[in-house]
């Protein structure tokens, strides 16, 4: 069988864990027998990570900026006891926190749906993809208890001191707390238009929602730039697409959600994307089928699993067990790649390609065939088969070999 060849390389990103053994399987069955893969590999394994003083997970973001595409693996964000594990000498930081922070991106997080495996709430027919805004609020705030009688105010001197004010905040005759979040037009200019784009690429309408009629300032500024961007610069595309930006309260915007059949992108602040994300995916069944994207404004994509490393298993599978982890969303990621890279150069092969192993992945499940955790959310009609991470990817090779030939 000929390959599917490919021009530019995909950024390739390593990482930790059980992840990373399903990440060589992943290839080892489904791609590298179908796929003249070309790759630039970067492993961001901890102790790749901590050889090169983290170097090498600056390295895998500016090769994504070069290339425009990305894979990713789980990887370990260090803990204490991880510092300890693999004799650290120092907590690295969170390598998604400093690849996001070099793109400047957004992370899109999308369930897959398959037949037989429900979300709770029943109307929901498509996935419902949330975005959420990562930057700035309360998860960096400045918070102070107040001891007990006194004014609290809130100032802003300009740099070059022309301008100043302050405003009292309240009097207080007790004690109480105090809280002053910010963000920057900047930032938020950026999650609009990642947010825009991905509406673009996927062809998906976008929904935003903040509390801007209690915060007249704050929310409703969010609310402004992203009107303004639309109008400016996307409204005529997404006309032509079929696609609309719909802005709404929040809490209009949960019950609509809610009484939804899904399909839309739904666009978030920085905590209520924290809160919503967790409520929607595990609405819609299982961590272990939520995929994630960061996109930049400016259309770079990084695509992985929403997943972690999966240590559990991975320190079962050390002892020489078979684990029956689940490598759906990793699959994901690389569908996701690859059919984006398909797309930028124009290669239909792949995107193609692409589709057929997603459609397989489904297939199989929808057999009855799927990995541990997703046998107790069952309720298709076939009865469900447990097995083994190894299992799983032959059946889906078995079943991609039939759809490819
Ligand atoms: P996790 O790896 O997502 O796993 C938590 C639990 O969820 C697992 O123990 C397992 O439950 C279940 N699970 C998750 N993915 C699964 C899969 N593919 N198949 C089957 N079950 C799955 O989260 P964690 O244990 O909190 O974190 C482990 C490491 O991952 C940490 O070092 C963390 O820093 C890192 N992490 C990385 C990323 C990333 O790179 N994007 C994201 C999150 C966490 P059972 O054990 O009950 O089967
Ligand atoms: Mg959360």
């Amino acid at each position: 069988m000929n390959k599917i060849p490919m021009n530019t390389p995909l950024v390739e990103m390593d990482g930790d864990e059980m992840t990373r053994i399903l990440w060589q399987q992943i290839k080892d069955e489904l791609i590298l027998p179908f796929v003249d893969l070309k790759t630039e590999y970067y492993d961001l394994s901890l102790p790749r990570r901590e050889e090169t003083g983290d170097q090498i997970t600056i390295d895998a973001a500016k090769a994504n900026k070069k290339y425009g595409v990305a894979v990713k693996c789980a990887t370990i964000t260090p803990n204490a006891q991880r510092v300890e594990e693999y004799k650290l000498s120092q907590m690295w930081k969170s390598p998604n926190g400093t690849i996001r922070a070099i793109l400047d991106g957004t992370v899109f997080r999308a369930p897959i749906m398959v037949k037989g495996i429900n979300p709770v709430v029943k109307n929901w027919k498509q996935p419902i993809t949330i975005a959420r805004h990562a930057y700035g609020d309360v998860y960096r705030d400045t918070e102070l208890r107040v001891p007990g009688p006194g004014r609290a105010t809130l100032s802003y001197a300009s740099e070059d001191g022309q301008t100043q004010f302050s405003q009292t905040v309240y009097d207080f005759e007790c004690p109480g707390v105090l809280q002053a979040l910010y963000n920057k037009d900047n930032s938020i200019l950026s999650f609009a238009r990642s947010c825009f784009n991905y509406a673009l690429a996927t062809k998906q309408s976008l929904w935003f929602s903040t509390k801007d009629t209690i915060s007249k300032q704050y929310d409703h500024t969010f609310k402004d730039l992203f009107a303004e961007v639309y109008e400016k610069e996307y409204k005529e595309k997404f006309e032509k697409l079929g696609i609309e930006y719909f802005y709404t309260l929040i809490d209009d915007a949960v019950a609509r959600v809610i009484r939804s059949k899904g399909g839309f992108i739904w666009a978030l602040k920085n905590y209520d994307g924290d809160v919503m994300s967790d409520m929607v995916s595990t609405a819609f069944g299982s961590l272990a089928m939520m995929t994630s994207v960061l996109v930049s404004p400016d259309g770079n994509f990084e695509y992985e699993a929403a997943h972690g490393t999966v240590t559990r298993h991975y320190y079962r599978y050390l002892k020489g067990e078979e684990t029956s982890t689940n490598p759906v969303a990793t699959i994901f990621a690389w569908s996701g790649a690859l059919r984006k890279r398909g797309e930028l150069d124009g290669l239909q092969a792949l995107q193609d390609y692409a589709d057929a192993l997603e459609a397989s992945v489904i297939a199989v499940i929808e057999g009855g065939v799927m990995t541990g955790d997703l046998v107790g959310l069952w309720e298709g009609e076939a009865p469900a088969r447990k097995v083994t991470s190894m299992e799983f990817l032959r059946a889906i090779r078995a079943e991609l070999e039939q759809r490819l030939a």
